[in-house]
């Protein structure tokens, strides 16, 4: 039996430490693996500034005492631990259950996007809302049912068996004047700029030019087959693009 599995039996086991983890305790170990995943340190602040991005549906406190909290609720639970820094780091424990997490809740954002023909403006909310609900046994179906994605409609890796780890992304402010680019993925948290991008075809799979790069203007001017998009430096580097 593999460790994702193991994890999933603990849920319906009377363990103390290997419960069910609560729906704060999943958010939150979805915004550490995606620190993780842009190679930023997980902290008290690093983790407030992410969780106050969430839908106010989730009911996440947003104040530096109720992260504290949680914090140490979940070092209780031997899902992280603290270096002296005060910098957090998933155990092997977390680092299993942030996997399958974040595995839930992107397959969730696919499965709304893709089946239900839900709105790509609208889909991280809703995907909220699903996958704190979904058990080992509907997962497995919606996996089954989309062939096993390796992606997720924002282009964010759904972390499994298809994923070979070595894409070379990196965020549209390091790239170079006149080249070509694929995008590879786009911030999911914030629906008016999802709906922006969207409007904009600036979505993961399609080929962009740069046009201009202005860092003194702040803004970075792309080519999306014949229109161009003007960007702010600031919310450029929050999408990701790859060489063609
Ligand atoms: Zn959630």
């Amino acid at each position: 039996m593999n460790q994702q599995k193991q994890i999933r039996k603990w849920e319906n086991i009377n363990c103390p430490v290997h419960r069910k983890l609560s729906h704060n305790t999943e958010n939150y170990l979805y915004a550490m693996y995606l620190l993780n995943e842009k190679n930023e340190k997980i902290t008290a602040s690093t983790l407030l500034e992410y969780i106050k991005q969430l839908p106010s549906s989730e009911n996440l406190g947003t104040s530096l005492p109720t992260v504290t909290g949680m914090l140490k609720r979940m070092t209780r639970d031997h899902l992280i631990t603290k270096d002296k820094n005060n910098e957090i780091f998933l155990t092997e424990y977390g680092k299993i259950s942030a996997k399958e997490q974040t595995k839930r809740f992107r397959l969730a954002s696919k499965f709304l996007h893709e089946i239900l023909k839900i709105e790509l403006k609208d889909v991280f909310q809703e995907a909220h809302r699903l996958e704190h609900a979904m058990s080992q046994e509907v997962e497995n179906s919606i996996d089954k049912l989309l062939n096993y994605p390796n992606k997720d409609p924002f282009g964010q890796t759904i972390p499994g068996v298809n994923f070979n780890g070595n894409e070379q992304n990196f965020p549209l402010t390091k790239s170079i004047t006149n080249e070509l680019y694929i995008i590879s993925k786009i911030p999911p948290e914030n629906p008016e700029f999802v709906e922006f991008l969207n409007k904009n075809k600036v979505l993961p799979g399609n080929k962009i030019s740069i046009t201009e790069l202005s860092v003194t203007r702040g803004i970075i001017t792309i080519k999306i087959n014949k229109t161009t998009v003007d960007l702010g430096l600031n919310i450029a580097k929050t999408i990701w693009v790859k060489n063609i």
